[in-house]
């Protein structure tokens, strides 16, 4: 597949058209930011293991029925995926009160939920990423009463899956973020990343963190966490 002009370059990855108008090839970066932007640095190793741990989950969310953006991992950093129009919202899903949601409601961070809790933002930087609810989103045109029905219903499906795959690995699935988009012909998948950019990923003995609040806090032990996140899933798949 051969890569044509750069489409777009975000925080943690460039994005790049192919001959075929339905595809995309997507780059992952070494670069990594926090705070909307305001805190920024590198990671070293990071976009390596980023395109491979996401493509590993993307690959096990379709055999459990969730579709996904993947199509072929091309090299290290690069990834061949459907080219869809985004849907502007995060969907965050929390199995544990932790960052945003621990400051915004005042409770302690590891409080764990009896059932998982969904929240969108509106994926717009320049807004910070505002909270809303799906009436909002609904009222904004952003994405339909069916879209986000069928966004809900495989926001907890990815969660279960990956909840169950990570416990394997003994690592405990905090909170994630996810974006969907819509292909070509309207159908909702997966898109984006799946990584430790995106998840909070903990020790489940130690309480250790393995993703990038290493990163936004300054815990040190940035690299050697996403080295250990990933040697934990090649271990388990
Ligand atoms: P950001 O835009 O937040 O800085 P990235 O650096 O990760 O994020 O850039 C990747 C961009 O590509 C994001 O805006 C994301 O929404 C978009 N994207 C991810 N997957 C796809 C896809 N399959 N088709 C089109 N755009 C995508
Ligand atoms: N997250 C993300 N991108 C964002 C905001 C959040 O990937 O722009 C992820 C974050 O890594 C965490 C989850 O979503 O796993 C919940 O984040 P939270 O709302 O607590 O925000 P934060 O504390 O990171 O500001």
């Amino acid at each position: 597949m051969t890569k044509r002009e750069q489409l777009y370059e975000g925080k943690a990855k460039k994005v790049f058209q192919t001959d075929d108008p339905e595809l995309l090839i997507v780059s992952y970066k070494d670069d990594a930011t926090a705070f909307n932007g305001l805190k920024k640095g590198t990671i070293s190793g990071k976009g390596v293991i980023n395109n491979r741990m996401s493509n590993l989950l993307m690959q096990r969310l379709e055999k459990a029925g969730i579709p996904t953006h993947f199509v072929e991992e091309l090299s290290e950093r690069e990834t061949l995926v459907k080219k869809v129009s985004i849907v502007p919202l995060e969907v965050i899903i929390r199995n544990i009160a932790a960052g945003s949601f621990s400051k915004r409601y005042g409770v302690e961070e590891g409080l764990v939920f009896d059932t998982p809790t969904i929240e969108v933002s509106y994926k717009n930087d320049e807004l910070g990423d505002p909270l809303m609810n799906e009436y909002h989103a609904i009222a904004l045109k952003l994405a339909t009463k069916e879209e986000i029905e069928t966004i809900k219903k495989y926001s907890f499906g990815v969660n279960e899956q990956l909840k169950a795959f990570w416990k394997e690995c003994g690592v405990t699935l905090v909170d994630f973020k996810m974006e969907f988009g819509r292909l070509s012909d309207g159908t909702i998948v997966l898109a984006d990343e799946i990584s430790p950019d995106t998840c909070r990923l903990w020790d489940s003995k130690t309480g250790e963190k393995l993703d990038k609040d290493r990163f936004r806090r300054d815990l040190g032990g940035v690299e050697d966490a996403y080295r250990e996140i990933m040697k934990r899933l090649v271990e388990h798949v």
